[in-house]
């Protein structure tokens, strides 16, 4: 309990001193709580009061006021001189107020009352109606103004509980905008223990306190943001870099670390850092301003891009009285802060979407000129055919919308689209140009299709399929890349030729042929018959000797007529291919002996060219058309011989494998131009070199060659060089022992 009856007022010197003192205390406390205590403290120590209580305006975070000066939100902070109970009473007690603590914390103004006594209303405090609050409120004002003495001035009446006061100190804590920020309040329990002198040292103890308080919570602020920044500065994945005014590095984040040791390591570690810290540091030092620059650097073999932006440092201007005159300058640069920022990847983002900005560019524009092609062009991929890209043609080619990425055979089942060969029988999937194409990496021309639309019209249509290495090509189009491993993997540029007006005419062709054949073979047979009878009549002497001219006459019509009965023959093929109506007798026999037999009436022949056969087994056994495989066989050797203009070997290979048997024939003749090699197989197609080397033909062998091979599952093609030589190649399928019995 403080003693009601001595006054422990210091000595005025010494409450001086003891004010510097605690000044100094102020400046130093960081704590809140603490310094508020000695505040207080002082103040009773000061002015000799019993009791000292602080009371205090709810701030926010950054200082602004979260209630209004007026009305019962101020708190106590600190209190000195009470009983614990009593404490606990002002805890609870409102402390905004009105009476005399109104003029602190409204008007922020000192109080100083002699002798609260004296302003006592008993029992009035509880009644206290609203009007007499009110009148409160104005005298309050009127006191804060000066007009009148505080001895006018009414309480409310001071509560039950609180310590006995007779005399009464407050002054309000002034912020820098002069706004109140709580009340330091004096008490003591006799009367008249206050002087003026009090007031003033309690005015300047709590605008000290004030100010102490300011820069508490201003510290405080600044190492909450220091905080922050140090957490922001330590987790950017950029680099930062600060360098003082004369460039050299003062601090560097996490990142700028790692770069930089990173590139010590380096050989050419120097030269980086330079551009990419030292230099652009060094220009915003001397430019004084925010400069950017993009660097590219060698790593590790590796192109490296940064953004750098560098940004000179300026430190606050300088407001104390004790600079004024020494104005802030630009000059007071205090160093600069360099931060990188990687954009290799997004610069490699940026250039393959540029590029595949560009591929797309091309592909429309392929796809523009594509559309204006007559002929159905489309390319596929993959040994299912997905188709990729087609053009409007196309359409009309299969008769329904082949939608991109959908695979060729599950177009034509949903389609309902069939496939034939010229001569009607059904294709299979497998021997369609475009599967081969893009399962054997065959290129294909010349294939004749019938197409079955939807609706059942026909199409007769001839296919090349180009066959494309997607290893050796990179092609991105809108369905993604084409490219997809290092296996061998095809794809195929397919082109359909609509051929109905051509076959149309060729029909007519055909049919004119075929009856001219026809209507030749019975004067021809007459012709051959009569020669042949005058021949062998003459040399049986049965008649009038013939002179030597006229029994050559004689042989050369015998031979034309022989010509004469090929070509018809020929002829006569051609057209019941072309009808479907020529009919195959397969057999199994061996082809080694057919081709032994072939041989040695071709050797007869001639003498210039040496014929031979080589095998690697004794028996070939096929199963095919036998009559028809001489044919073959004597075309391709009859066609060795006559290309091979200077004679020389003629080499005949068999072999065979479990799927198929293969013949070659090799010449060393003229050989085939390689431009022309493309259609030789076509009807009435001739090479060029043989017409130029006189060498006669109509060129229908090749082509009834490969109609008769491939109408018996085989397959018939060559290798040739122009001026070295030839070799054709004709394979059919083996006959696997288990069916041996059969033969
Ligand atoms: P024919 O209908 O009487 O056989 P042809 O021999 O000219 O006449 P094809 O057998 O179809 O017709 O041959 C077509 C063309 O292919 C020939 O004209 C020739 O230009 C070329 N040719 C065929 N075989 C050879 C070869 N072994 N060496 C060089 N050129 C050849
Ligand atoms: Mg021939």
């Amino acid at each position: 309990m403080p003693s009601q009856e001595v006054s422990k007022k210091l000595p005025t010197p010494e409450r001086f001193a003891a004010l510097s003192r605690v000044g100094v205390a102020l400046l130093s406390e960081l704590n809140e709580e603490r310094l508020l205590h000695l505040i207080a403290e002082a103040a009773c120590e000061i002015t000799g009061a019993t009791f000292a209580a602080f009371t205090l305006r709810p701030v926010s975070e950054t200082g602004q006021p979260l209630v209004p000066a007026e009305g019962s939100f101020f708190y106590l902070a600190a209190i000195v001189g009470v009983t614990k109970e009593q404490e606990t009473f002002f805890r609870h007690i409102s402390l905004g107020g009105e009476g005399l603590l109104a003029p602190i914390f409204r008007h922020g103004v000192s109080v100083r009352v002699d002798d609260v006594h004296t302003h006592l209303d008993p029992g009035n405090y509880k009644q206290a109606k609203k009007q007499e609050r009110a009148t409160a409120q104005d005298l309050a004002s009127a006191y804060a103004q000066g007009k009148i003495s505080a001895s006018q001035l009414h309480s409310m009446g001071v509560p039950q509980g609180h310590p006995i006061m007779r005399s009464f100190l407050g002054a309000p804590l002034l912020d820098r905008e002069r706004q109140v920020r709580g009340g330091l309040l004096l008490g003591h329990a006799l009367a008249g223990q206050f002087t003026a002198e009090d007031e003033l040292l309690l005015v300047a103890l709590a605008s000290q306190a004030a100010v102490a308080l300011e820069n508490g919570r201003l510290y405080r602020t600044a190492q909450i943001q220091a905080q922050e920044l140090q957490v922001i500065f330590d987790s950017s994945a950029d680099g930062i870099t600060l360098v003082d005014s004369t460039g050299q590095i003062v601090r560097e984040n996490r990142s700028a670390q790692y770069l930089h040791q990173r590139l010590q390591q380096e050989a050419d570690g120097a030269n980086a850092l330079e551009q990419l810290l030292f230099a652009p540091a060094r220009l915003s030092l001397q430019a004084q301003a925010e400069q950017q620059y993009s660097v590219s650097l060698q790593q590790g073999g590796e192109t490296h891009d940064y953004l750098v932006t560098a940004s000179p440092l300026r430190p606050p201007p300088e407001t104390s009285p004790l600079l004024l005159g020494t104005q802030t300058t630009p000059q007071n640069i205090s160093g600069a802060v360099v931060a990188y920022h990687e954009v290799t990847e997004i610069r490699r983002l940026l250039s393959i979407q540029r590029k595949q900005a560009e591929t797309e560019g091309r592909v429309a524009q392929l796809q523009l000129i594509l559309d204006e092609l007559p002929s159905s062009v489309y390319l596929v991929r993959g040994p299912d055919a997905h188709l990729v890209l087609a053009n409007r043609a196309t359409v009309g080619i299969w008769g329904a919308q082949w939608q991109p990425g959908q695979a060729l055979q599950d177009f034509l089942e949903r389609q309902h689209i069939r496939i034939f060969a010229p001569d009607g029988n059904p294709l299979s999937f497998e021997s369609l140009a475009t599967t081969r194409a893009v399962r054997q990496g065959e290129t294909v021309y010349h294939h004749q299709q019938v197409i079955r639309h939807p609706d059942g019209s026909n199409l007769p249509v001839l296919v090349n399929a180009v066959a494309l290495d997607l290893r050796s090509l990179d092609i991105t189009v809108p369905s993604g890349s084409l490219r997809t491993s290092d296996q061998p993997s095809w794809a195929a540029l397919v082109v359909h030729q609509d051929v109905s007006a051509l076959k149309e005419a060729e029909q007519l062709k055909d049919d004119f042929i075929g009856i001219a054949a026809h209507e030749l073979r019975t004067p021809l047979a007459v012709l051959k018959g009569f020669a042949q009878t005058l021949i062998v009549q003459t040399a049986r002497q049965q008649g009038p000797e013939l002179a030597d001219w006229q029994m050559e006459a004689l042989v050369s019509i015998d031979q034309a007529t022989i010509r004469l009965v090929e070509l018809t023959d020929d002829l006569l093929d051609i057209s019941r291919l072309q009808a479907g109506r020529l009919t195959l007798h397969p057999s199994y026999f061996d082809l080694a002996s057919l081709t032994q037999r072939v041989l040695t009436r071709f050797q007869m022949t001639t003498e210039r060219h040496h014929l031979m056969l080589q095998t690697d087994a004794e028996y070939f056994v096929v199963h095919a058309d036998q009559v028809r495989m001489e044919q073959v066989l004597s075309n391709l050797l009859s066609n060795a011989i006559k290309y091979s203009p200077n004679g020389g070997p003629i080499q005949l290979r068999l072999v065979s494998d479990n799927d198929n048997t293969i013949l070659s024939i090799q010449d060393n003749g003229i050989g085939i131009p390689q431009e022309q090699q493309v259609y030789i197989f076509g009807r009435f197609a001739r090479a060029e070199n043989a017409r130029m080397h006189g060498i006669k033909g109509t060129g229908l062998g090749l082509y009834l060659c490969r109609e008769l091979i491939e109408q018996q599952s085989g397959r018939i093609w060559f290798e040739s060089v122009e001026g070295q030589g030839t070799t054709f190649y004709l394979s059919l399928p083996s006959i696997v022992e288990s069916t041996d019995d059969e033969l």
